[in-house]
């Protein structure tokens, strides 16, 4: 007999705990298959190398990242959710109950599902990059999360990448620095036109065009970059202290396969205002289906969103009416 799940949380995550607390609390008992620690990236996404978060509500003082999603966890936890830290290595979502295949090859059976997996900054892969970021040695993926900490506050700051992204975090970082380098590998920006303009337009933005950074310079805090010239292959050094990495986000859905539809960018789609999938009864929230918000307050927004979705769809089923804490079915 192998147990089916009411509903099965796959991600761990601002979006993955605020789904866990309300479902929790409509006694759907939902199951959070975490992940698994990968290289920088530990179960909890993102927050997990974010040091200081100041802009998630109800923390007049800041929160660090960790703590940030110890305390969801907990909450989630309070009212029953159960968490297992596996990694989810296929689904099959053509039949029900769901199927999901970890990657200790346990299989688990879900009557509805959360994907909220999150996306993962790219990074240009430098050693000291990677260190530094971890550290809070004023590297970040994000300047909308980081540029208004005291770190990056009145210093000259650097940006890489072309595309819209890195318009966005050029822009968003100028409030702060005293001037902004945006580094960019070709001399022909990819961004769209208007946001382009708007960069190229700003007094403290300055392109450095056809520039590859080969090193993230500094111990404890980054003191600069060393740039190679794309046409020329000359190197110099450029004083900054700190540094966005712009250059694109990679959702985490490779574990989905064909088996829900996808945007062109590679993120769930979701119907508009809902975080219902193309097959019912899966549902996503977060980074993984959000290309263009992408902060902690939003991931959990639409955490709840996709519990309260998953809640009423399991009651149309017949699931949740009263408290439903253990179902066997046949295998
Ligand atoms: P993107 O459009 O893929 O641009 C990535 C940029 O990073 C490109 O300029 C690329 O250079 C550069 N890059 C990639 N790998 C690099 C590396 N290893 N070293 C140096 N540079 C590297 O990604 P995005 O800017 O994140 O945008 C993704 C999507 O979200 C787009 O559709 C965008 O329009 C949308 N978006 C919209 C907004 C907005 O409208 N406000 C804001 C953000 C994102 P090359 O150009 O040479 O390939």
């Amino acid at each position: 007999m192998t147990k089916t799940e009411n509903l099965v949380i796959i991600g761990s995550g601002p979006a993955a705990w605020t789904a866990a607390l309300y479902a929790a609390r409509a006694e759907l008992n939902p199951l959070v298959l975490e992940g698994e620690p990968q290289g920088i990236m530990l179960p909890g996404g993102q927050l997990m190398i974010t040091t200081e978060v100041e802009n998630y509500p109800g923390f007049p003082d800041g929160v660090t990242g960790p703590e940030l999603m110890q305390k969801m966890k907990s909450q989630a936890e309070r009212f029953g959710t159960r968490a297992r830290m596996e990694m989810v290595d296929r689904v099959d979502f053509s039949g029900r109950p769901f199927t999901l295949v970890t990657r200790g090859g346990d299989e688990v059976r879900a009557r509805s599902v959360i994907v909220a997996t999150g996306a993962n900054a790219k990074w240009l892969g430098l050693p000291n990059e990677e260190r530094l970021a971890q550290s809070g040695g004023g590297v970040s993926a994000c300047a909308v999360c980081d540029a208004a900490l005291p770190i990056f506050r009145n210093r000259v700051l650097a940006v890489v990448g072309g595309g819209d992204s890195a318009m966005e975090e050029a822009i968003y970082a100028s409030k702060f620095a005293s001037k902004v380098y945006l580094i960019h590998r070709r001399n022909e920006l990819r961004a769209s036109r208007i946001m382009a303009e708007r960069a190229l337009a700003n007094p403290k933005i300055e392109v450095l065009w056809n520039k590859a950074v080969k090193e993230v310079l500094g111990y404890d805090q980054i003191t600069g970059l060393r740039l190679e010239d794309t046409v020329t292959g000359e190197r110099s050094d450029l004083e900054v202290g700190g540094l966005f990495v712009a250059i694109g986000h990679t959702p985490n859905t490779q574990f989905l396969e064909d088996q829900l539809e996808l945007t062109p960018h590679g993120y769930v789609k979701t119907r508009s205002w809902r975080t219902a999938t193309s097959v019912e009864g899966v549902f996503a929230a977060g980074d993984v289906m959000d290309d263009y918000y992408r902060q902690a307050v939003t991931a959990a927004g639409t955490g709840c969103m996709a519990a309260l979705e998953a809640e009423r769809w399991l009651s149309h089923e017949g699931v949740g009416e009263s408290p439903v804490l253990e179902t066997a079915d046949a295998p």
